[in-house]
């Protein structure tokens, strides 16, 4: 998850919150106080002017009427105005001017610099109307120097006749300079108070958001996998008790998740190490689950084939449907052998099902029964080869035997003859027999050895001396052996008959005036014994096979020639119980090497000096 910004963040909006909150009251409460004000302002200046103005228009009427009947000494009804209106110059007001009633003419003003005017008419229409009416009339304007002025003029009556007007110029403008700077104390005091609210908030909101940044880092923390970290708990209230349970929340998020990978890697390990290959479906039959095993045996990589459908990965698209495969009790064998390996596997489906019935997926183990199968299969092929290799024998001797009983006994010619091929035809059984209980012995492993530390070179040469001392045909024997001592730990018996039985077919498969060559190789840690011939050879299909039991080249020659087909895979167990190996090469046509290898501890002969 990415950073809260500081412009997205809860804390700007705490801060603006208060701040709002702050501002909308003060503008509520300015608005209320500063009209209140101004009206209560506004009225006790007119109040006061007013109640002024009044003691005014009573003296004034005074005077009026005393003007009327003049006595000895009085002053000049102007000169008594202009006497009393002197005393009216307060910071309020302007000009007081007095207005004669009948005339509209000037008898007094209060500014001294505009005595000028006195004895002029006033055509001043709120006079005319005061005096007409003989009601208060007031006035506001805004003066060319730019100041508010509160105008008032007074009519001065006696009883109901109208004697004259007082006409009051104010400064109003006074009670607006003070209302200014009331606002301005006010806008200053809400600025303070919303930079201190903003400083306040600031802190305030840490109390809050900070829990829950903390809380925040954790859970991104939690979904990396670190559940290490606690919140730090600041205080009882919810947000505290918040915070102790996503640390105990966590907690059991940890337990849980800790259970869950112990879980899982228990059944990892017992997947991976398991020998059987193990499938997994869901409901739909796509594979959700596939070990190395399995994956190894079907040669697929375990993560192209997640979601594979299992029917096609097994290959099965031609005999079943999942649905099939679900329905299927037996075990299913798989043959995916071609012409280079042979692999067959046995699957065991079984299906997870919940209780209701609801098919949750399969599971599918495979088990390689390659090798199973090719020791049956090899099992059968020797039952078959032995059943043959007897029959052979047992007909030759019963088509003689019931020839001689027929009346060929009588017959001295035939009769020696036939009881000839009968004893040949027995002992080649027993000979048979003989081999079979040999490598049925070493099969069993019951074998023992009387192993002897023996000069190879030496067995070697007595062995081809008995060949050549016996040999019918025309076949030159060449020794290339080395003229010092090889010593190797061997059971000399069981080397004779290994070397009895290469030497015999080389001689068997030898044309006429051919030569067997006889080498010795030492190598570091093997002997190399090899016989070599100028027979006609072995295709090179059939170099390996020729070890195998019962095999043979040309079926029909070599019977002819009187072998069995097991003489080289005796050598082949003989050879491997003494820790080495045998093989073959050979040019078709041109001739044949068989080959074995001992081990053997090479020594210098300085050793022994
Ligand atoms: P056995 O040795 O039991 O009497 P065998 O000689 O036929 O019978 P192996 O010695 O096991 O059986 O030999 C197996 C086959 O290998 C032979 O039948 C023959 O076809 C082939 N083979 C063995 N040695 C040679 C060789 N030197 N030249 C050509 N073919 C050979
Ligand atoms: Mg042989």
């Amino acid at each position: 998850m990415n950073k809260v910004g500081f412009f997205r963040s809860i804390h700007l909006k705490f801060v603006i919150i208060y701040v709002l909150l702050i501002l909308v009251a003060m503008q509520i409460v300015s608005v209320y106080f500063v009209r209140q004000l101004e009206t209560t302002l506004n009225n006790n200046f007119k109040t006061t002017i007013e109640d002024s103005v009044n003691l005014l228009a009573y003296y004034l009427e005074e005077q009026i009427v005393k003007e009327r009947f003049p006595e000895e000494g009085d002053l000049s009804l102007e000169e008594d105005v202009n006497r009393l209106l002197s005393d009216y110059n307060s910071a309020d007001i302007n000009e007081v001017q007095v207005i004669e009633g009948d005339s509209l003419k000037v008898l007094g003003t209060s500014d001294v610099e505009n005595r000028s005017i006195l004895g002029q008419k006033l055509p001043d229409p709120l006079v005319r109307l005061a005096i007409s009416t003989g009601q208060e009339q007031n006035n506001e304007f805004i003066n060319d120097a730019g100041q508010r002025i509160w105008v008032l003029v007074k009519p001065i009556m006696q009883d109901d006749e109208v004697l004259g007007a007082i006409h009051v110029s104010a400064k109003i403008e006074n009670v607006y300079d003070q209302l200014r700077e009331i606002n301005n104390i006010f806008s200053t005091g809400t600025a303070i108070a919303l930079a201190l609210t903003a400083v306040l908030s600031v802190l305030l909101a840490q109390t809050i958001t900070r829990p829950i940044t903390d809380m925040r880092k954790q859970a991104l923390a939690m979904a990396k996998g670190n559940y290490s970290r606690k919140v730090k708990i600041y205080g009882q209230d919810e947000i505290g008790q918040l915070a102790m349970t996503f640390n105990s929340l966590t907690r059991k998020l940890q337990e849980a998740q800790a259970t869950t990978e112990g879980e899982r890697r228990k059944l990892s390990s017992v997947l991976t190490y398991m020998t059987d290959g193990v499938i997994a479906t869901d409901r739909k039959g796509r594979v959700i689950l596939i070990n190395e095993p399995a994956a190894d045996m079907l040669n697929v990589s375990r993560e192209t084939v997640l979601s594979t459908s299992i029917v096609s990965l097994l290959g099965l698209e031609e005999d079943y449907t999942f649905e099939e495969l679900l329905e299927e009790r037996e075990s299913i064998i798989l043959d995916y052998s071609d012409h280079k390996e042979n692999l067959i596997l046995r699957a065991n489906i079984s299906v997870i099902q919940k209780e209701t019935g609801f098919i949750n997926g399969l599971i599918t183990v495979l088990h390689d029964i390659t090798e199973q199968e090719k020791i049956e299969e090899e099992r059968r092929e020797f039952v078959a080869n032995v059943s043959h290799e007897l029959r052979t024998p047992l007909t030759t001797m019963r088509s003689y035997l019931e020839a001689l009983a027929d009346g060929a006994w009588q017959d001295k010619n035939l009769a020696p003859n036939f009881l000839d091929v009968t004893q040949t035809e027995t002992e080649r059984m027993i000979r048979l027999v003989n081999d079979l209980l040999q490598l049925s012995k070493m099969d069993s492993k019951d074998y023992q050895f009387k192993k002897e530390w023996i000069d190879f070179v030496k067995f070697y040469h007595r062995i081809i001396d008995r060949f050549e001392f016996t040999k019918q045909q025309n076949v030159t024997f060449e020794r290339r052996l080395p003229n010092h001592a090889d010593f190797v730990e061997i059971d000399a018996d069981k080397l004779t008959q290994v070397m009895d039985n290469i030497i015999s077919n080389a001689l068997k498969y030898s044309p006429e005036g051919g030569k067997v060559t006889f080498s010795i190789e030492e190598r570091d840690q093997f002997l190399i014994i090899s016989i070599s011939d100028e027979g006609m050879g072995i295709p090179k299909e059939n170099l390996t096979k020729i070890f195998d039991r019962f095999y043979r080249v040309d079926k029909a020659r070599t019977r002819k020639l009187g072998g069995t087909g097991l003489g080289l895979a005796i050598a082949k167990e003989m050879v491997e119980a003494h820790g080495g190996e045998i093989w073959a090469d050979s040019v078709d046509g041109k001739g044949t090497t068989i080959s074995f290898s001992l081990p053997y501890v090479r020594t210098e002969e300085d050793d022994w000096e």
